[in-house]
């Protein structure tokens, strides 16, 4: 039973490093992002009330995004553990996070703190925007997120961190580097991995040597 939260600044790889926490510790991500998202392709009801404030950049008010959460949180899956990516981003999600768990008797186990630097999350915020147009990766809009992010969620970092909670981990450099980084925090607070779960650096495609490809022959070999 785990029970994590991923806490970043737009573009710091929350999402990313969010599936393979998942993975790891065979827990449901819950990103609110990805559910507002889903919503507002879609045209739902939700969507249509939160697409104004993602295109802008502002949050989601407490209210509809809380009422989210605990409605997520109570689907069978997420019995076993979860991890909130981009959950709760303000002091009153907090709150309410703390009242849902304190019902059912459960406790936070480890706050994830990915820290990237302004010049880098944006540069990267901007490629993803180039690569798959989310509306909210404007130039302007980003700004905005990014300063939204200061002001309303880093303070919370104060407040789990008085809990003990916060592990820090430097969101820069590969993908597999970073999990790694994670993984090996919270083992450092006895937290257990499954041991098949740590990332393994992958092989570059181009250095596998061509003979390596076993070689069949005839109908075998074009039937594969
Ligand atoms: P990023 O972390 O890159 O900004 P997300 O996918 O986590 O991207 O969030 C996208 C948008 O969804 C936010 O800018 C905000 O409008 C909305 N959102 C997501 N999570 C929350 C939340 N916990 N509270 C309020 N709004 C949220």
């Amino acid at each position: 039973m785990t029970r994590l939260l991923l806490i970043g600044p737009p573009g710091a790889g929350k999402g990313t490093q969010a599936e393979r926490l998942s993975s790891a510790f065979d827990v449901p991500a819950i990103s609110t992002g990805d559910i507002f998202r889903f919503n507002v392709k879609n045209d739902t009801e939700l969507g249509l009330q939160v697409k104004a404030f993602m295109d802008a950049g502002a949050y989601v008010p407490d209210s509809l995004t809380n009422a989210i959460v605990s409605d997520r949180l109570q689907q069978p899956d997420a019995t076993k553990g979860f991890l909130l990516d981009g959950y709760p981003r303000t002091q009153e999600q907090v709150l309410e996070l703390d009242r849902l768990l304190e019902a059912d008797g459960d406790a936070l186990d480890a706050v994830v703190l990915i820290v990237a630097d302004t010049e880098e999350v944006v540069a990267r915020l901007l490629k993803r925007a180039a690569e798959q147009g989310r509306a909210d990766d404007t130039a302007d809009v980003i700004r905005h997120r990014l300063s939204v992010y200061e002001e309303q969620t880093s303070p919370l970092i104060d407040v789990y961190s008085s809990r003990g909670l916060v592990v820090t981990v430097d969101g820069l450099g590969a993908v597999d580097e970073v999990t790694g980084r994670i993984l090996a925090a919270l083992t450092g607070r006895g937290l257990s991995v499954p041991v098949t779960s740590v990332p393994v650096t992958s092989v570059p495609v181009t250095s596998v040597p061509v003979t390596s490809v076993p070689v069949t022959s005839g109908d075998a070999a074009s039937a594969s």
